[in-house]
């Protein structure tokens, strides 16, 4: 992973470097390092770095530093779009903040809502949240849950958290922004801020601390982007083509496959089982314990397949993934960038495969032109694609 100065330059205390040092985490990653100082100020923070830079730690750290000062008065929110990506943040945040014992619960939809609401009563440092649950709690009686003695709100993913055009989250943020105190720290972190810039300052009543890794928001250099240009009817044979190739060459790859809807994700996982690969799939239709127990699965690596829609597309942290498909190609440059940041994240290496018919041409140059990349070829033995 790209590193900038040291741990010990950015204001933390002790506890906290003997513990990074313990967990291996040797020097802070640029948005780390530039974004951990500010926020330790008491200064609102929007970072935007690409996927798979550290961007948790970057807004964990402080939060965890606070409440080690002062155990009683800090109670941190943090938001997320995905349920998956809730219970990935609690870990992280379990993990950093352990030598202080943290308490923190997660608040997601298809999870039982009365064992959340007495969770949320017993008042844990940290609440990991997705809108929808945290607004339904705080709309009924029951929930009677009091946030106004927040002190950080926390943004993962902000962009897509308050974009309208891509699955509306206003209506439950707005209840949820409502409840919360003017007087409060925020922070914001995506790998593309820069489009909802000024939504994002709305959030912030102080003039916040912006910082951008770089000009241009793109992928990763250790990321290898390939395509194939193919008719739409033969998508699926390449699919099983590919996945066969990939396997050959190394039998501990996982792949990742992104699909458009709940039902191609649906269809594709039972199409790569019959022709012999242990898959998964996940995608919104599904009971939340199935979607919890298949990324579990993955992220064991019992399983190395995952067909999966956008709901996997942010956020999510598996070392094991080196390949990202493409089955459909995403209409925004931006989901493309999260579905490949799936993989060589960390400072690893990786690869993505985009399935390209003619009709996704243009959606191919546009994505090019904002990653400033040219995707390359990846090799066919067409004699094997039509043996399968
Ligand atoms: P992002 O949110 O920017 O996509 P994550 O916060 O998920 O990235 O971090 C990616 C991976 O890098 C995680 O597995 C995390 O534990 C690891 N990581 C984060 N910071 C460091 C660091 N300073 N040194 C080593 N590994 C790190
Ligand atoms: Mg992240």
């Amino acid at each position: 992973m790209e590193v900038e100065g040291n741990f010990e330059d950015l204001g933390l205390n002790q506890w906290i470097l003997d513990h990074l040092n313990h967990l291996g985490f040797r020097r802070p990653s640029p948005v780390q390092f530039n974004c951990i100082p500010p926020a330790l100020q008491g200064r609102d923070c929007f970072g935007c770095s690409k996927t798979g830079s550290g961007k948790t730690a970057a807004f964990a750290l402080p939060v965890l530093q606070k409440l080690s000062e002062d155990p009683y008065g800090v109670f941190c929110l943090v938001l997320t779009p995905t349920r998956e990506l809730a219970y990935q943040i609690a870990d992280q945040f379990a993990l950093l903040g352990k030598p202080i014992n943290l308490q923190h619960t997660v608040v997601v939809g298809g999870m039982d809502t009365l064992q959340q609401a007495a969770a949320l009563k017993k008042r844990p440092h940290v609440v990991i949240a997705t809108p929808g649950r945290l607004a339904d709690l705080l709309r009924s009686s029951e929930g009677n849950v009091n946030l106004k003695k927040i002190k950080f709100l926390v943004l993962d993913e902000a962009d897509r958290l308050l974009d309208k055009l891509d699955g509306d989250f206003s209506e439950d943020l707005d209840v949820i922004f409502e409840a919360l105190p003017k007087e409060r720290q925020t922070l914001l972190y995506s790998a593309t801020l820069t489009d909802t810039l000024n939504e994002l300052q709305e959030l912030s009543t102080k003039k916040p601390f912006f910082w951008e890794a770089e000009k241009t928001v793109s992928t990763v250099d250790q990321l290898d982007q390939r395509y194939i240009l193919l008719p739409e009817h033969v998508k699926d044979g390449y699919l099983v083509y590919i996945c066969k190739d990939l396997m050959e060459k190394s039998p501990n790859h996982s792949i990742m496959i992104f699909t458009k809807t709940c039902r191609n994700c649906h269809v594709l996982g039972m199409l790569l089982q019959k022709a012999g690969f242990d898959c998964v799939v996940l995608h919104s239709g599904m009971k939340q314990r199935q979607r919890l127990s298949a990324l579990a699965r993955f992220k064991s690596s019992n399983i190395r397949l995952l067909v999966a829609t956008d709901v996997a597309a942010r956020g999510l942290d598996i070392p094991l993934v080196q390949v990202v498909i493409n089955h459909n190609i995403p209409g925004l440059a931006k989901n493309y960038i999260h579905r490949v940041g799936r993989t060589a994240r960390a400072g690893r290496s990786g690869m993505a495969i985009s399935l390209v018919t003619q009709f996704d041409i243009h959606r191919v140059q546009s994505i090019e032109e904002h990653i400033n990349t040219k995707l390359k070829e990846y090799d066919v033995d067409e004699d094997e694609v039509l043996r399968i």
